[in-house]
């Protein structure tokens, strides 16, 4: 399948759906206190979705390769957790202190948005919020480098030249995708890369940024449930995405 553009009527009903998911991550965040488990986000995420008359576009999704559907509505990832964490019944309780990535996809009038945001649990210390600030700040630095005629490696390179004095590790096993037809589309968004190099931009392609920046290593490794992926060396990982529509002289973001 190659990358589709999408037309403007589509474009709209994307910003539609958008709006709906920025305003849940919105909630979301607010929901995020210690003692609360990551069921009962989850919980609040479908009814939220639902309520807007949406459909959450996790719940039941099978990436090729794996061997059952995500169970639920959202990911909730917890301080060395990195993505696609399995919010569940009992275990996961947030507690003082801790990082939060909160992910979540939704399906307006057929059209698919996926964004992403990491949050503190009540008091988060100083290296922390820096993690997340830099992670969110990347995310921006990505997104300003969008525009018809840029490739998805000046994309990769912007994200990467800005995280580099940092000292973060980027994620490479996980990367930014189109979307808006699927939960995952064509092209393959890195958050490293070379100028020139990848996919070139279009007007109207729709696509997902999403960096992952570890305190520690870069490398990451897959836990025994299948979806969560977590970082080797044991550190925090925080993550932002955000939906955006290529433009002529730079990008529209979507889920805003
Ligand atoms: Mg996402
Ligand atoms: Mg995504």
């Amino acid at each position: 399948m190659g990358i589709s553009i999408k037309t403007k009527k589509e474009i709209d009903t994307l910003r539609e759906g958008g709006k709906h998911l920025a305003s849940v991550l919105r909630a979301l965040a607010d929901a995020v206190h210690p003692g609360v488990t990551t069921h009962e986000l989850n919980t609040l995420a479908e009814k939220l979705i639902k309520d807007g008359g949406d459909t959450p576009s996790f719940l039941g999704y099978a990436p090729s390769g794996a061997k059952r559907a995500f169970p639920a509505s959202i990911c909730v990832s917890i301080n060395e957790e990195v993505v696609h964490g399995i919010p569940n019944e009992e275990e996961k309780i947030l507690k003082e202190g801790d990082i939060v990535a909160l992910d979540g996809g939704l399906i307006h009038k057929g059209l698919f948005t996926d964004s992403a945001i990491t949050v503190g649990v009540g008091k988060i210390d100083t290296n922390a919020k820096k993690l997340l600030e830099t992670t969110k700040k990347a995310l921006m630095i990505g997104i300003k480098a969008v525009r018809a005629g840029a490739t998805t490696g000046d994309v990769g390179f912007a994200i990467e030249q800005f995280v580099k004095p940092f000292g973060y590790g980027i994620v490479r096993d996980l990367a930014g995708h189109g979307v808006g037809y699927a939960v995952h589309e064509e092209p393959f968004v890195p958050n490293f890369g070379k100028k020139g190099e990848g996919v070139v931009l279009k007007a109207g392609m729709v696509i997902a940024i999403e960096p992952m920046l570890n305190e520690g290593d870069a490398g990451v490794k897959l836990a025994s449930d299948g979806y969560t992926y977590v970082t080797k060396d044991g550190s925090r990982s925080a993550h932002f995405e955000h939906t955006l529509v290529v433009t002529e002289n730079g990008s529209d973001i979507l889920t805003i």
